[in-house]
């Protein structure tokens, strides 16, 4: 038996205990070792009786003269037990643990931990932590500081101090330091099985502070290894015809002198970017992030068309059948001019394509039927929700063909070091001329009933649209949120605006479903689109001004960002408006920073800031910006590790161990994300 032992097969005790701990993220013995405290109980005072004052969390360590059960009435008990040490004695209650009475016996040694309650000038501890001191054995849950863990039904912090403890006892000398000697003594940083031991059973604050710092190192710097070793990857395996782009100066003119509006200046640099990657031997692997409505399409329009001139096909890839449809309107319509013949492939639609030079779709240009002769580039629109293994596969159609990603989310620059380490980044971060912002309103529920009028009269005065999006109710989009999702639906179309048409989306419709009522909306079928947070990103419907969003306090800043920017994509002036109901003063002044921060990037910062990653998209989807030690606040050690990693990565032959468990983490990083 070792640490990488099912739980359930570790110990006959711990079988029935297997699925509960599955909830907490626990499958094997070395995973307890993983499931750090979420606080500490600061029990480290220990005090003689005599000394206790009213009001202080102590520790006393005493013997039991007597101890007793009271019936209090048929479902209350009362345990009561006197306790003393060479100073003095002291009453101590708990309540409803008749249990207790067979495993603290008169006579023998507590330690007990918890705050000191007066009463008419009598002291006692009222159900204080308490153990049976035991000879030599340290104390766990009392006398120290006390490890708190995150529990679920049947696993109570009490039980996880045991296991993790005896794991401790047990296998410590097993875990082996996967960092090199040097960096551990020029960082001087805490041993692994030293580091672990401290974060569940710290000596002091400080040597927990030090155990943590040396755990977010190790996880810091093994992210940078993995995103050394991708980039090492990219560029030895695969090669590519570089383009020429210099040959093609007319043309490219031509393209320019088409457009009806200038390039911004980021979008400007982004091509230049993008032109130097194009012509290189080493196939581009660029991220291009920008807000919605920065002009992402035009960029890749161009990557596409140079694509075309160089006689390589290409290929993009959007999330939702709209997105294709909408992607392949506005490419068509920029390349009209040059006769690439240009494909659409989704799902509801036959693909016809044999001979294309562009092909715009959905998951289905991943099919057979789409005939690749000679791919050269590839652009995948909001990346996030394609797995690795279908980047994989368009790579793969082609010769190393170069790759474009492109992406609203907007990701702070710690996080761009750490997980996007191995791509090149351009950022949009300037919206073309003359947009208006979005006017952005925290409306308090006092003005509820006035802000459905004022929607109302926008609606007819404007001829427009609106969203009113329902949060999510638990975490993600399940029975419980489309539940309130319609409920809230047949409410407004039948009290609120019984004179207007509504829609309803969510999650649980299928993904034709969602397409067709997203049509529905955009020819203006409905007035008001009512839907839970799946409204896609990218969608364009330039004729809806007003996004409504209930429950704000439960979405990021950036992720309020992104609903919002649903709208204000034509030329009439558009609206946000907030609804929370709470009333704390921190979420208030939070939303409050969406009437006055129109970037956001910007955005994601301050709730990078004020929330933590964890907070930041809400959703599942970014589940891998979680990190379980380090802090994307953190941007020196994420330099640092930076820096090591590249050292570190040029000689890692001569550090099997950490090479080892850089390949544990590219396995994980293989299956489908
Ligand atoms: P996103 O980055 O969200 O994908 P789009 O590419 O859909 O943004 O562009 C949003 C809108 O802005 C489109 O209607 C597009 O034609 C327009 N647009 C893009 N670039 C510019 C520009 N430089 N000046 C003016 N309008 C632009
Ligand atoms: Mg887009």
């Amino acid at each position: 038996m070792d640490l990488q032992t099912p739980v359930g097969e570790a110990r006959k005790s711990l079988k029935l205990y297997a699925k509960r701990l599955e909830k907490l993220g626990i499958y094997k013995l070395e995973d307890f070792l993983y499931h750090i405290p979420s606080r500490y109980e600061d029990y480290s005072i220990v005090s003689k009786i005599n000394e206790l004052q009213a009001g202080e969390t102590v520790t006393i360590k005493a013997t039991v003269k007597q101890i007793q059960n009271q019936y209090l009435s048929k479902w209350k008990t009362l345990q009561k037990a006197i306790v003393a040490d060479e100073t003095g004695e002291i009453e101590v209650t708990w309540f409803n643990q008749p249990f207790l009475t067979k495993t603290v016996k008169e006579g023998s040694s507590l330690s007990l931990s918890g705050t000191v309650h007066a009463f008419r000038n009598k002291l006692s501890l009222q159900s204080p932590d308490y153990e049976v001191v035991d000879g030599q054995k340290p104390t766990l849950h009392t006398a120290r500081l006390v490890p708190v863990y995150s529990e679920t039904k049947g696993v109570t912090s009490k039980w996880l101090r045991r296991q993790v403890y005896s794991l401790l006892q047990k296998h410590k000398t097993n875990i082996t330091e996967y960092l090199p000697q040097t960096i551990i003594e020029k960082e001087n940083l805490m041993e692994l099985s030293e580091a672990l031991s401290q974060i569940h059973f710290p000596d002091s604050l400080e040597m927990m502070q030090k155990a943590k710092n040396r755990l977010a190192f190790g996880e810091l710097l093994t992210l940078q290894l993995a995103a050394n070793s991708r980039r090492k990857k990219w560029d030895q395996e695969l090669k590519s015809q570089p383009f020429t782009v210099t040959s093609y100066q007319n043309q490219i003119e031509q393209f320019f002198d088409k457009l009806p509006f200038n390039l911004t200046g980021a979008q400007k640099r982004a091509v230049t970017k993008i032109y130097k990657d194009l012509v290189s031997t080493k196939p581009m692997n660029r991220l291009l992030e920008g807000d919605v409505g920065s002009g992402k399409t035009v960029v890749a329009a161009i990557a596409m068309y140079l694509a075309y001139l160089n006689g390589y096909q290409s290929v993009l890839m959007a999330p939702t059948e709209i997105l294709a449809q909408q992607h392949f309107n506005t490419i068509s319509l920029m390349l009209f001019p040059f006769d690439a013949k240009i494909g659409l492939a989704t799902g509801s639609r036959k693909i016809d394509v044999n001979d294309f030079d562009i092909m715009i779709g959905t998951h289905a240009v991943l099919s057979d039927k789409v005939n690749y002769k000679k791919l050269g580039l590839v652009i995948i629109d909001e990346q996030h929700r394609f797995g690795v293994q279908q980047r994989a596969f368009l790579r793969k159609k082609g010769e190393g063909p170069h790759l474009l990603t492109m992406t609203a989310t907007p990701i702070p620059r710690t996080v761009a070091l750490t997980l996007y380490g191995d791509l090149e980044l351009s950022v949009l971060d300037e919206l073309p001329k003359g947009r208006k912002n979005i006017k952005t309103w925290l409306v308090p529920p006092e003005k509820r009933q006035g802000a459905y009028s004022w929607i109302e009269q926008q609606i007819k005065e404007t001829d427009s649209q609106a969203f009113i999006i329902c949060p999510f109710v638990e975490e993600s989009e399940n029975m419980q949120t489309v539940k309130a999702a319609t409920v809230e639906f047949e409410r407004l179309q039948k009290d609120i605006f019984p004179n207007l048409k509504l829609g309803l989306l969510h999650g649980r419709m299928t993904a034709k479903q969602k397409d067709e009522e997203l049509q529905k909306f955009k020819n203006k079928e409905f007035d008001i689109l009512v839907s839970t947070p799946v409204v896609e990103v990218g969608i364009d419907i330039p004729n809806a001004t007003i996004m409504m969003i209930e429950g704000a306090e439960r979405f990021g800043l950036a992720q309020l960002h992104q609903l919002r920017g649903r709208v204000g994509r034509g030329e009439k002036q558009s609206y946000c408006l907030l609804f929370t109901e709470t009333r704390s003063q921190d979420t208030y002044n939070r939303l409050k920073s969406l009437e006055k921060i129109n970037q956001g990037a910007e955005l994601a910062e301050l709730d990078l800031s004020l929330r933590g990653p964890g907070q930041l998209y809400g959703t599942a989807q970014h589940g891998k910006w979680f990190l379980r030690f380090a802090s994307f606040s953190d941007l020196p050690l994420i330099e640092k590790t930076k820096h090591d990693a590249e050292k570190l990565y040029q000689e890692l032959d001569n550090y099997p161990l950490l090479k080892k468990k850089l390949q544990e983490i590219e396995l994980k990083e293989i299956s489908p994300d």
